[in-house]
């Protein structure tokens, strides 16, 4: 009895009831079960929504910056700030790069100016603080666009855009909708900005930042390619790399003096979606001095490519 009346001693310390131990057991069982279970329930969805705010809250500039190109911006002491496209295209190609121009120059934090090129567009070779802007008959390369980004840690040092006649004089893509979208898309990357989505099945985001079987309705930039451009420059940095020699930068001139006309001289795919149509190439020069380049495969070149 005496062990009885431990247990009973424990269920009323424990519970506030005068049952016995085995008994409180047995008879509780049911009720605290369902008050646990309610409790838990409870819990639960008090525990679920407080860690969905968490992690929302949590990675909200991660999931951001995924749109933006690893955070990688252009280093300058002001906003807004003017980078200079310079213009290596054919008449072609000169309503779009204005067009590209006038669409980006809408963020509050940058605006574009187009001035004359330095480059011959078979090679585009970059110019320092700038993004050089060219359009040729790359070949039956496999890309219709290819954007270049000279970095050095986080700041972008020079930008090279490249649209490829090769496709674009084919029925496919002789288009002024893929070639707004693809020359908006390109420049997009050279501020910092990545893709919003990469499928190219879904449903049109009404951005040039959307991959897509359709271009009609992804021309132009959209208020979230806006808004990232807002949060990757809400920072303003002591030093600047817009309009600046790179070897201020501590740049490797080898790092401009390279071929990279082909994904031989890209450096290693860090990046693939979609059977590859879209891809991301990181060329290391070591010191935080790094080549990326962002392509978008011509969709029948790509069937080719992969046979
Ligand atoms: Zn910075
Ligand atoms: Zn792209």
């Amino acid at each position: 009895m005496r062990h009885a009346k431990i247990y009973w001693r424990a269920g009323k310390r424990v519970n506030g009831f005068t049952f016995g131990g085995n008994e409180r057991m047995s008879k509780q069982t049911p009720f605290l079960m369902l008050l646990s279970a309610l409790r838990s329930a409870l819990f639960a969805r008090v525990g679920v929504a407080a860690l969905n705010l968490f992690l929302f809250a949590a990675f909200l500039p991660l999931a951001q910056a995924g749109h933006s190109w690893n955070g990688y911006h252009w280093a300058r002491t002001a906003n807004p700030f003017t980078l200079k496209l310079g213009d290596n295209v054919s008449p072609a190609w000169d309503s779009y790069l204005a067009t590209t121009s006038s669409d980006w120059s809408i963020s509050a934090v940058l605006d574009t100016t187009i001035v004359a090129g330095q480059a011959n567009p078979k090679n585009c070779r970059p110019t320092a603080g700038k993004v050089q802007v060219c359009n040729s008959t790359y070949g039956n390369t496999g890309w219709l666009g290819v954007a270049q980004i000279w970095a050095s840690g986080s700041h972008i040092t020079q930008g090279t855009v490249k649209v490829n006649d090769t496709y674009f004089n084919t029925a496919t893509y002789n288009t002024p909708a893929w070639r707004n979208l693809v020359m908006c898309q390109e420049v997009g990357h050279t501020l910092g900005l990545d893709h919003q989505d990469t499928n190219f099945n879904n449903a049109n985001l009404g951005t040039c930042m959307d991959y897509t079987n359709d271009p009609a309705t992804n021309q132009h930039p959209n208020q979230h390619d806006f808004d990232e451009l807002a949060l990757i420059y809400q920072h303003l940095d002591s030093t600047t790399t817009v309009g600046s020699a790179p070897t201020s930068q501590g740049q490797p001139p080898a790092m401009t003096d390279i071929d990279l006309s082909g994904p031989g001289q890209w450096g290693k795919l860090t990046r693939s979606s979609n059977g590859g149509r879209g891809e991301l190439y990181e060329l290391d020069f070591g010191g935080g001095h790094k080549v990326f380049t962002f392509v978008i495969w011509a969709d029948g070149a790509d069937r080719a490519r992969s046979q």
